[in-house]
């Protein structure tokens, strides 16, 4: 178990959302909560992480009753009341959510377009391999082979 803490976000993440109706906490996503259930098996501290409870954006009583809602939510649907949260700390260890885009660390680069650009990349060169026994055909394997090498080299300033 590692000593920091996982943020689950609660509406479009942890629970179905569709808009704010009156504020009630829609049904479980079954895989997310299967997620969380793994990690709380394993130990590890998980946290509900939701504007629900920001007091900048609401009263502090409603603030504090969306708290009420949401443990009861957990409670009938992954077990356990989890702590709530809507601020991020140095223990924050890792985030899932609706709103986020991963970006590999120090580099500006966002993980699904490098992951999307990648699998492109071997689509693309896939296809032309198929095409090397297509009759059609002209480029010389060695030469084609070559070429893959020269953009394999070029991609990987991707990452
Ligand atoms: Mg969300």
């Amino acid at each position: 178990m590692s000593k920091g803490w996982i943020g689950v976000d609660l509406d479009g993440t942890l629970a179905e959302y569709y808009g704010w109706h009156n504020g009630n906490i829609g049904k479980p996503i079954p895989t997310m909560v299967a997620k969380v259930k793994t990690l709380l098996a394993a130990g590890q501290d998980v946290r509900i992480m939701t504007a629900r409870v920001s007091c900048k954006t609401r009263s502090e009583s409603d603030a504090s009753f969306q708290r009420l809602m949401i443990l009861e939510w957990c409670k009938e649907n992954l077990g356990v009341p989890l702590q709530v949260t809507c601020e991020k700390d140095f223990l924050m260890l890792d985030l899932y959510d609706d709103r986020c885009h991963q970006i590999i660390i120090n580099t500006g680069k966002d993980a699904a377009e490098v992951a999307t650009a990648r699998a492109n990349l071997l689509l693309h060169q896939y296809n032309e391999l198929l095409a090397r026994f297509d009759s059609h055909s002209t480029e010389p394997y060695e030469q084609m082979i070559e070429r893959h090498k020269v953009e394999r080299e070029e991609n990987a300033s991707i990452s």
